[in-house]
């Protein structure tokens, strides 16, 4: 069914200002942290005062009935504010409220009250999951529900609680910044969090969990799959590793327009940033066991093969952050100026000033990539000093 778009303008704004103190969330009614990859309209327009409209869409809610759901103007302001609000709005202006917006202050559990195994420290047995930790949306209450789920089933049969690395799958990530940070605002999963990013992608998720699901016999006969392609992708890595450029390959080049010479190495062609998706797979059929692949394993082959300098570099930065643990912070390190923090990590970077990189790596909603950013800051800093 299609959906609509329209805007905020000055007037919604201007409501919104005037009818703040009645906010339950800016009255002092409510204290906790919103979500703040979801603000509310009203949390829109005093952070992003700068903002002369902010974006709406309009969801169908069903086939069956006339009601539409407004993605972006969530609000706990008062109803009759609902009213005059959604009347300033452009296609609006007739509209009709079925119900009104309202705010919901929930409770959660401290996530450090939690083993890696979701079970709760302190009543043996009970297993948490979901927003109840701390946490915010679908993604990152499923993944939890089946940790918590998988580990509650454990417990019964005996065996050993499951707990996937922070290198081996974002669920690893997750809870794993979950139970050892703990959270002081709603904890949402972003790629960023994750050390090993790069490596945490779909197209390796069966090579990278398979054998679990195997060890718990849940795969089906697929992990028997899974490694035969292991083998293939492996085999044709290597060929590739080996093959230099022949007079085919400069045939296929020049379709394109890439000029190489003879003798260049198949790895190294693949890796231009010029060659595109259909040269390189057509490169990639030059290689005899390729022919063993399909077309979206070789689709992962080129890609792995183009992204293998980064992944380098994302493990060397890890060994470069976990040696520079001790590493002092000044006191009035400016970290306004820092380009490229996320602006989560540089507001807890300038409420707890830490002393160390250790310190900065503990706070909640600091990741790898915030670290990485800072230690190239202070090596920048210590140069020019
Ligand atoms: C308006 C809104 C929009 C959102 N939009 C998004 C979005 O776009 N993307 C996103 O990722 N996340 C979104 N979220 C967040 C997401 O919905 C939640 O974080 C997620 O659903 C939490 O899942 P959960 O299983 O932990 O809790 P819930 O889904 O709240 O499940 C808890 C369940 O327990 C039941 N329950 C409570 N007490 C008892 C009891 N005593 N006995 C038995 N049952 C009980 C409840 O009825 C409920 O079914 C949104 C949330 C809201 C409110």
């Amino acid at each position: 069914m299609p959906c609509y778009i329209t805007y905020t303008n000055e007037t919604t704004h201007h409501l919104i200002r005037e009818a703040l103190p009645r906010s339950p969330l800016y009255s002092g009614k409510i204290n906790s942290t919103g979500p703040r990859y979801c603000p509310s309209i009203e949390d829109k327009v005093v952070r992003f005062a700068d903002k002369d409209r902010h974006q709406i869409f309009l969801e169908p809610e069903g086939l069956q009935t006339k009601e539409i759901y407004c993605n972006g103007i969530s609000t706990s302001l008062p109803e009759d504010v609902q009213w005059e609000v959604v009347h300033s709005i452009e296609g609006l202006e007739n509209a009709m409220i079925m119900r009104p917006g309202y705010a919901v202050e929930y409770d959660y559990v401290s996530p450090l009250e939690l083993y890696p195994s979701l079970e709760t420290k302190k009543i043996r047995n009970l297993f948490h999951a979901g927003q109840i930790n701390g946490t915010t949306g679908y993604e990152e209450a499923a993944a939890q529900g089946l940790m918590a789920g998988l580990n509650a089933i454990r417990r019964v049969k005996g065996e050993d609680p499951f707990v996937l690395k922070r290198e081996e799958a974002y669920i690893g990530v997750l809870i794993d910044d979950l139970t050892t940070k703990g959270v002081d605002e709603p904890y949402r999963m972003f790629t960023s969090r994750a050390e090993f990013r790069l490596f945490l992608r779909q197209d390796n998720a069966d090579i990278r969990l398979m054998k679990y699901a195997h060890e718990m016999d849940l795969d089906d006969g697929l992990y028997k799959e899974c490694l035969k392609k292991k083998n293939r992708l492996f085999a044709v890595k290597k060929a590739v590793k080996e093959k230099k450029a022949d007079e085919d390959m400069i045939q296929l080049c020049a379709k394109e327009n890439i000029n190489i010479t003879k003798g260049t190495s198949l790895e190294s062609i693949l890796r231009r940033p010029q060659i595109s998706d259909t040269l390189a797979d057509e490169l990639l059929l030059q290689v005899e066991e390729a022919h063993e692949a399909d077309e979206v394993e070789r689709k992962q082959i080129a890609m792995e093969i183009r992204y293998d300098g980064y992944m380098e570099r994302e493990l060397a930065k890890t060994k470069r952050r976990q040696q520079s643990l001790e590493l002092a912070i000044p006191k009035d390190f400016p970290y306004e100026k820092v380009h490229g923090l996320k602006f989560e990590a540089r507001q807890k970077l300038m409420k707890v000033r830490p002393v160390s990189i250790a310190q900065a790596a503990r706070i909640p909603g600091v990741d790898p990539s915030d670290i990485d950013i800072l230690l190239l800051h202070l090596a920048s800093k210590k140069a020019s000093a």
